[in-house]
């Protein structure tokens, strides 16, 4: 299916820029007049796909990360967050809850599970030491007439 609309951005991975990312992800979907618990649904998933990404991708250093929206019809949304970081050996069980490598004082290995609660769909692929690409789809409600 051909996007109705789509976007395409490149940020380092610092972790000023996961608001930036959020932001990015708003203004971009705020023509399409998503609910208020809608864009706050999308906006949390894609924070946590981003901090994955500064946080797990690139351990030692800062990094490219990339992300697309893009609006299909029927309005739904589709965003991918992507890396050239060091991957994941096992997604499966990556994604399980409370699964985490990061620092347990720091992480609680919840960010997949957050991100399959806000959304619709959750897709991750990835290969060690190439990056990972994690896909986030959800449909925004049917437009109010006003
Ligand atoms: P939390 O999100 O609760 O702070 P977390 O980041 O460890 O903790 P998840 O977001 O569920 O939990 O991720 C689970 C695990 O998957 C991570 O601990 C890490 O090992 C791996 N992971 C997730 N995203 C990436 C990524 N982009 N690159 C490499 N590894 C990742
Ligand atoms: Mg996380």
């Amino acid at each position: 299916m051909k996007a109705e609309n789509s976007a395409r951005i490149q940020f380092d991975s610092l972790s000023v820029n996961e608001g930036f990312a959020r932001g990015a992800v708003a203004a971009f979907l705020a023509r399409y007049d998503p609910t208020v618990p809608q864009l706050a649904d999308i906006k949390t998933a894609v924070s946590e796909a981003v901090t994955n990404c500064i946080v797990h991708a690139y351990p030692d250093r800062v990094g490219p990360i990339t992300m697309t929206v893009a609006v299909y019809p029927g309005r739904l949304v589709r965003i991918t967050v992507t890396d050239k970081g060091v991957g994941i050996p096992d997604v499966r069980r990556a994604m399980e809850p409370l699964y985490t490598t990061g620092d347990p004082e720091e992480r609680s290995g919840l960010g997949f599970a957050v991100m399959q609660s806000f959304m619709d769909g959750v897709r991750v692929a990835s290969r060690p030491a190439r990056g990972t690409r994690v896909t986030l789809t959800k449909r925004l409600a049917a437009k109010e007439d006003t």
